[in-house]
């Protein structure tokens, strides 16, 4: 039989594909390669006594689309204020309002209020750092805030990215996060989908030279008028499906140049909270360049601190083959001293999402390879019948996010309609 659409991937932009789709009267079949929906969202139960997110945690801005969805769901989301940050400096922890007061450190939140009119060169952040002589002190602060998270390193985060990802964005400077856990917020989706959903399937081929065939790991196979395809970058880039014909140049093209890293969020649980009960994120100069008290708000009874780590730095932390959750303890116990977080340590967790077969990495950012056009070509639909979304299509300056996932979701839904004419 004949389907009009499969819907490959059932992360955020297949949900949100899938259910404009279904409105619209049509029933997409959403292959998983994974044994659960949500993709890059997805919590840890059991670790604490609340849900841990392992992929998304924050709700960006106070414009966010996802902010009226929680309302509409009775979900109060938790506001989290930047006094609340602390920064090690000089050796030193202290609270944002009180580092406010270094000029180093001015200069670095000066930097990131102007990135907005920043001249964008093709360069890195960390090339633009140089030429302009910022103060090696507060470099740390940069890292963790824009290295981290956009989900790399300086290194390799270009200053031109910048400028588009900056222009799309309303108050970034507002985070929130969830009560109970981030997918709860797609609930509505996902009850009326899941019926829809076949997991543990991957796909390994899609032949879309007549009549689209998919073909599944397990020797299923799907024919389809149409395919909305929502894996990550690395899954396209590392050819985990196998397109009949190839993808064309300019798609393999847009793969190579949109930046996409190794990363991992390590999670600690601690007896004793030995951290001040304001924190909230805590900007350090180790290696781990950023922590959060991922229970603040949620919970008063698990101590947690969270350490995200992508790019560069996640790649050297592979090479030394080390335990990320002693190396994060011995940091920790740098930063705190007297052995304190090695002596409260309950448990660690370690959510190293390049070990996600069918994910590859965290999320996407701008390298000095992407130009804007990439997005544009990785989004590009191939003869009216393979369709593309996922965080990395977001040609509007919000990729890399859940928001942006969404976005390109219900952009791919209205292509697909155009096509079918319903
Ligand atoms: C550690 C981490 C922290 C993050 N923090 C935040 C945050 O705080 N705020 C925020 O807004 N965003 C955050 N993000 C980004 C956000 O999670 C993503 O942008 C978004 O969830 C991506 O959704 P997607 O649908 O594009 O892709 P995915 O979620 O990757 O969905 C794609 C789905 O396709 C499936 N798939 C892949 N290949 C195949 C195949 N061959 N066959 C069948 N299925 C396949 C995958 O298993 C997956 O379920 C974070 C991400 C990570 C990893």
């Amino acid at each position: 039989m004949e389907l009009p659409v499969v819907v490959v991937g059932a992360g955020v932009a297949g949900l949100c594909a899938a259910e404009k789709l279904r409105e619209a009267g049509l029933e997409p079949l959403i292959l998983e390669a994974s044994g659960a929906i949500g993709g890059r969202v997805r919590a840890l139960e059991g670790f604490a006594d609340f849900p841990i997110e392992l992929g998304a945690e924050e709700v960006h801005g106070a414009d966010n689309v996802l902010l009226g969805m929680a309302k509409d769901l009775g979900i109060d989301p938790l506001r989290h204020f930047t006094t609340d940050d602390m920064l090690r400096l000089d050796g030193e922890l202290c609270f944002l309002d009180q580092a406010e007061k270094d000029a180093d450190v001015r200069r670095a939140f000066e930097f990131i209020e102007g990135l907005g009119s920043s001249p964008g060169g093709n360069w890195t952040a960390e090339e633009h750092l140089i030429r302009r002589h910022f103060p090696r002190r507060a470099w740390h602060y940069l890292d963790s805030r824009l290295g981290v998270e956009h989900g790399t390193t300086l290194d390799r985060l270009a200053m031109r990215g910048f400028l588009h990802y900056e222009k799309g964005w309303e108050a970034r400077e507002t985070n929130f996060t969830v009560k109970g856990r981030y997918l709860d917020l797609f609930r509505p989706a996902i009850e009326k989908l899941r019926d829809r959903v076949v997991l543990n399937c991957p796909v390994k081929s899609i032949d879309w030279r007549g009549t689209p065939l998919l073909r599944g790991l397990d020797g299923r196979e799907w024919r389809t008028q149409t395919v909305v395809v929502t894996a990550s970058l690395l899954v396209l880039r590392e050819g985990v499906i196998a397109f009949d014909p190839e993808l064309p140049g300019e798609k393999v093209s847009a793969t190579r140049a949109i930046g996409m890293d190794a990363g991992m969020k390590i999670i600690l649980k601690f007896r004793h909270r030995f951290w001040d009960e304001r924190l909230y994120f805590l900007h350090t100069d180790g290696f781990l360049p950023q922590y959060w008290a991922a229970a603040k708000g949620k919970s008063e009874s698990s101590h947690i601190l969270t350490a995200f780590i992508g790019g560069s730095r996640a790649e050297a932390l592979a090479r030394m083959q080390v335990d990320p959750v002693r190396f994060a303890l011995d940091e920790l116990d740098e930063l705190f001293g007297s052995d304190l977080a090695r002596r409260s340590f309950e448990r660690g967790f370690v959510a190293d999402w390049s070990a996600d077969p069918y994910v590859r990495g965290l999320y996407s950012y701008p390298s000095t390879n992407t130009t804007e056009a990439d997005r544009a070509a990785l989004a590009r639909p191939l003869d009216g019948k393979i369709f593309f979304a996922g965080e990395a299509t977001d040609t509007a300056g919000h990729s890399g996010t859940v928001h942006g996932a969404m976005a390109t979701g219900w952009r791919v839904a209205r292509e697909v309609l155009a096509v079918l004419g319903s």
